[in-house]
């Protein structure tokens, strides 16, 4: 297989299934998916549930990172999918496994496909980190699948991504261009929160509108997948406007 699906981590957080976990190992290991990352996880990760479960996958379970949080996950990643199982407040666009795996597999870097909760999947905030969505397309009666097997058709879908074996489908790394320099998810976070103290200070946000505001200019600008070189210049803006306050609107500056 491939070593680009090596690039791709499965983040999960806060599974509470030991059960589940080691069926995704298994089902990753069957289609050369190798990464497996595990946001503070509620059950535990190599007991005999999830060994059971894993079966000949059990060295990709032991290798399994554990994190504290997502963003601790996503740490040098360019590109970030989200999953949910189901339609958002916030007018967020969702795309079919087959429409938007082919971004992470696409490019050299290190990238990453999140899953939720068990019972309650990702939180607004924690979709915040992504570029696009995935929804599996299921019925409507009942949109919910088991996180596994979310995983296992994702799993799927990247794989043949990445393989010929089916003549069918399109093998994206021939042709899809490639594009490259994305920011990694930590330096756009750097931005996030420089302008955030900024739009607070000048009375733009309080500390009651903030985090809807910034969810929206987070999505804004993870939709158009920022450079290292983007990321700079809009920090350099932030910048001179701090330098401007402080030297032209001193009683302005000095709220900081
Ligand atoms: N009530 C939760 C269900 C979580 S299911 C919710 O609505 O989000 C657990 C996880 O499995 C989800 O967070 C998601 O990562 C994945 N999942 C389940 N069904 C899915 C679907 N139809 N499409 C994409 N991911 C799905």
């Amino acid at each position: 297989m491939s070593s680009s699906l090596d690039r791709i981590r499965i983040v999960l957080v806060e599974p509470a299934g030991a059960l589940n976990i080691g069926s995704i190992a298994r089902v990753m290991k069957n289609m050369g998916l190798t990464q497996l990352v595990i946001v503070n996880p509620q059950c535990e990760v190599y007991g005999e549930e999830a060994t059971r479960m894993a079966v000949h996958a059990i060295d990709l379970l032991e290798k399994a990172r554990i994190v504290p949080d997502l963003p601790t996950a996503l740490q040098g990643c360019t590109r970030v999918i989200a999953t949910t199982a189901r339609d958002r407040a916030i007018p967020t666009q969702l795309e079919t496994p087959r429409q938007v795996l082919p971004w992470l597999v696409e490019n050299d870097e290190s990238t990453a496909l999140v899953f939720g909760r068990e019972d309650s999947g990702l939180t607004n905030a924690e979709l915040n980190y992504a570029g696009r969505y995935l929804r599996i397309p299921v019925g409507s009666e009942y949109s919910s699948l088991n996180l596994a097997q979310a995983v296992g058709v994702c799993a799927y879908e990247l794989q043949m991504c990445m393989s010929n074996i089916d003549p069918d489908l399109p093998n994206v790394r021939s042709q899809i261009p490639q594009q490259l320099d994305i920011a990694p998810v930590e330096l756009v976070e750097g931005y996030y929160q420089q302008l955030e103290t900024l739009l607070l200070e000048i009375g733009y946000l309080f500390p009651h509108t903030a985090p809807h505001r910034m969810e929206k200019l987070r999505r804004l600008y993870n939709r158009s997948q920022l450079s290292p070189n983007e990321v700079a210049l809009l920090r350099g803006i932030l910048s001179q406007v701090r330098w401007a306050l402080n030297t032209l609107a001193p009683q302005i500056g000095k709220r900081s």
